[in-house]
């Protein structure tokens, strides 16, 4: 069976992520989680005193951006893609609030991005991947077969955020993740490169009444849909 390329973008803490996992593990499909890669680049920055009181030195990131390694290796105990940054595991590191409050601002850099889509093309080359992030489907891959657009009701994404950094035992108020996701939503919407924005055959998936099994077996139909007529689409014409 021929292989696509799927493209999932949408709002912070949408689910996104969840929903590619659980895609690319049914597929057998390569999971790529864009927003790990800019959050890598932001740690990078935190760490060299790129980012000093959220206020980033555009100056010295780029000068930087040659020591930035981002790469991606598959753990087979989670079954997923972890990021490394500069061959360091920083999959925990990450999805720290400290993090979720610099990233917009590294990722609205448009040397940052340009660095970042190169990487994300090459490793969706060969198509049988999930790709999730905010410009996927409107600039990274722009003739991805299927394009999913994902949003949901603000509160619920705030408390599905507010349980995940608490089961990693980070603990935060409802509003202060709610401004934080708010925040990033305006910023990456607004930002001037790439912003997020849906493309015109992207599907809107407003997950906020559905739970993860509903979402994944309405994703896989569209899937299987696909596949099918693109199959016979390249079926070769009987003889006669
Ligand atoms: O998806 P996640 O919440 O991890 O993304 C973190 C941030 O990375 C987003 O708020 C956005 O600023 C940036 N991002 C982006 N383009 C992508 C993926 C993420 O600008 N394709």
């Amino acid at each position: 069976m021929s292989k696509i390329t799927v493209a999932i973008d949408g709002y912070s803490s949408c689910g996104k992520s969840t929903l590619a996992k659980a895609l690319a593990q049914k597929l057998n499909y390569n999971y790529i989680d864009t927003g790990a890669m800019y959050r890598a680049v932001t740690i990078y920055c935190l760490r060299n005193d790129i980012i000093r009181d959220s206020v980033v030195d555009k100056r010295k990131l780029i000068e930087c951006l040659n020591e930035i390694e981002v790469s991606f290796v598959y753990n087979t105990i989670t079954k997923t893609s972890e990021v490394f940054l500069n061959g360091e595991h920083v999959e925990k590191e990450i999805r720290t609030m400290q993090v979720a409050n610099n990233v917009s601002a590294i990722s609205s850099i448009k040397e940052v991005r340009e660095k970042m889509v190169i990487l994300q093309r090459e490793m969706g080359k060969n198509k049988g991947v999930i790709m999730d992030g905010r410009d996927i489907g409107s600039h990274v891959f722009p003739n991805a077969e299927l394009k999913l657009f994902m949003t949901a009701d603000n509160d619920v994404r705030t408390q599905r955020r507010l349980d995940e950094l608490m089961s990693k035992g980070e603990h935060h108020s409802f509003e202060d993740v709610k401004r934080n996701l708010e925040k990033r939503d305006h910023d990456d919407t607004t930002r001037k490169e790439n912003p997020l924005i849906k493309a015109e055959d992207a599907i809107v998936l407003d997950n906020t009444d559905l739970n993860k099994e509903e979402q994944l077996v309405f994703v896989l139909k569209l899937i299987n849909d696909l596949l099918l007529t693109k199959d016979e689409f390249n079926k070769p014409l009987a003889k006669h």
